[in-house]
């Protein structure tokens, strides 16, 4: 079989499964021949198919996501390193990376609260060059993504990352102030039913909240007051049906708030001031 024949069945098969089932089994081709996929689309597909390929086939038909069968996933035009230890970053995400940037000063410092691969502080980060950061999760498995990924884009003199757990008291107290806070929390109802893709395969504590998907933004909100600087904001994502909630949170804290689209113009995030 040839390469373009192997790729062609590959589509197929994972058409039962993902929407971009095409992309998906170049992505994979150009992983076994060790090369980018414009560069393999140029070469010549009727060379043999490579051993390994159908293996990596087997696991996206089994619903796992591309970015952890390649270890990266794209976000804002850089690629990041993930594993199923974090989150993998959405385009979702994009639109918060977005509203931050329009509210971050020139120069100051930037805090990610559950920073996962590290992608939203370090996009923040590599695209204001006055600016560092501090990226803080929970999860032990998360901080060497997001040191890895800093060291990567080279902004490790710029970002740290510490381990914090906002859903234990005092985890806010000794981090200081910061002129942008941005979160990305869990916010999913423990009662959704997620894709496979998800469910199966992503962390959970990344993803689910409690029965509202409200407990993280709980947890997080009253605490912004010591940790926002006089002037300063915070922009969180949240779930498309959870901007009143979330913003009800905010209001009771003192915050005003304003929502944030995405390009689809669904709610996608809240700025908090
Ligand atoms: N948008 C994500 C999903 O459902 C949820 C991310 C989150 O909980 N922060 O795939």
């Amino acid at each position: 079989m040839t390469v373009a024949e192997a790729i062609r069945d590959a589509a197929q098969r994972l058409s039962h499964t993902s929407d971009t089932a095409r992309l998906d089994a170049e992505l994979l081709m150009a992983r076994v021949l060790g090369t980018g996929r414009s560069e393999m689309l140029l070469r010549s597909m009727a060379d043999p198919a490579p051993a390994g390929f159908a293996e990596l086939v087997d696991r996206r038909a089994a619903h796992e996501p591309i970015a952890y069968i390649l270890g990266q996933a794209e976000f804002y035009g850089r690629s990041f390193l993930v594993n199923p230890g974090v989150l993998i970053p959405r385009g979702d995400s994009e639109s918060v990376v977005e509203a931050a940037l329009a509210h971050a000063p020139g120069a100051g410092r930037v805090l990610d609260l559950g920073t996962g691969s590290g992608a939203l502080l370090l996009t923040i980060l590599a695209e204001r060059p006055g600016l560092t950061g501090v990226g803080i999760d929970a999860s032990l498995a998360a901080l060497p993504v997001a040191a890895a990924n800093a060291a990567r884009l080279g902004l490790a003199e710029r970002a740290r990352m510490l381990r914090g757990d906002w859903r234990q008291s005092g985890w806010a107290d000794d981090i200081g102030r910061f002129e942008l806070v941005i979160a990305n929390p869990p916010y999913v109802e423990t009662s959704a039913e997620l894709d496979p893709d998800v469910r199966d395969f992503e962390p959970t504590s990344a993803l689910f909240s409690g029965e509202e998907g409200l407990d993280d933004y709980r947890a997080i909100i009253p605490q912004l007051g010591k940790l926002i600087s006089p002037g300063g904001v915070a922009v969180l994502e949240i779930g498309r049906d959870q901007g009143d909630s979330v913003a009800q949170i905010a209001h009771d804290s003192g915050f005003s708030t304003t929502l944030v689209r995405d390009l689809a113009h669904r709610p996608r995030g809240l700025i908090l001031r």
